[in-house]
């Protein structure tokens, strides 16, 4: 079956979003990082597969090894199943995500949230960037704008509405993520007609 992929860094709230998305429950702020194979859930309101792939990032009590396999894992998966992936959601925390980049952009360094962006573009699968959390943050243009230009789409957001998805899983505002995802699943119907 065709499939969506979500992933993103733990805590942003992605167990929230997938709670919303397949009304199954989910152990949300549960502890992190205990290693989770890709789970798989049909997506209630449309016709695929979702897969949640195991949260990265910082997890304190886990070891750099472990989160190096599970980043590593996270990269097979897409790669092995890219042709099957419609969408991948990738979710991060708008209260944080811009500070998290700029913390860990440096010489030798890219930010997880970016080099995965740049990885499932480059391996062929349209991402949506779900920006979680949106009912938190004050100054919205301001930091999406600030989100764009770190994943190298030129501002204004707003025209990137396809890739910049601002929601509240908590609040169960997703209407501009459906949105997005609706759109990259049209275009590809388009691509297969012709
Ligand atoms: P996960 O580790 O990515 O699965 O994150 P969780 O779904 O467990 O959520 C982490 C924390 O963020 C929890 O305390 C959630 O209640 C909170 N959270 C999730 N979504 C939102 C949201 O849209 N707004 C706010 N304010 N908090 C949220």
């Amino acid at each position: 079956d065709a499939e969506v992929v979500l992933v993103g860094r733990s805590n942003v709230g992605k167990s929230t979003l997938m709670r919303e998305l397949t009304g199954h429950s989910f152990d949300t702020g549960g502890k992190p990082g205990v290693t989770r194979s890709p789970n798989h859930y049909d997506w209630t309101a449309e016709d695929f597969v979702l897969t949640d792939l195991p949260g990265f990032g910082f997890m304190s009590g886990v070891e750099e090894d472990h989160r190096e396999q599970i980043k590593t894992d996270i990269v097979r998966y897409l790669e092995e199943y890219a042709d099957n992936v419609l969408v991948a959601v990738l979710v991060v925390d708008g209260k944080s995500v811009v500070d998290i980049i700029d913390r860990h952009t440096g010489p030798d360094s890219i930010p997880y949230d970016v080099e995965m962006y740049h990885f499932l573009q480059d391996i062929g699968i349209p991402t949506v960037v779900a920006v979680n959390k949106m009912d938190k943050v004050d100054d919205r243009d301001e930091r999406l704008d600030e989100l764009a230009e770190r994943l190298g789409l030129y501002p204004p957001w707003k025209q990137w509405q396809e890739t910049i998805a601002p929601i509240s899983a908590k609040r169960e505002q997703l209407e501009p993520m459906y949105e997005a995802v609706r759109t990259h699943l049209h275009e590809q119907e388009r691509d297969d007609l012709f």
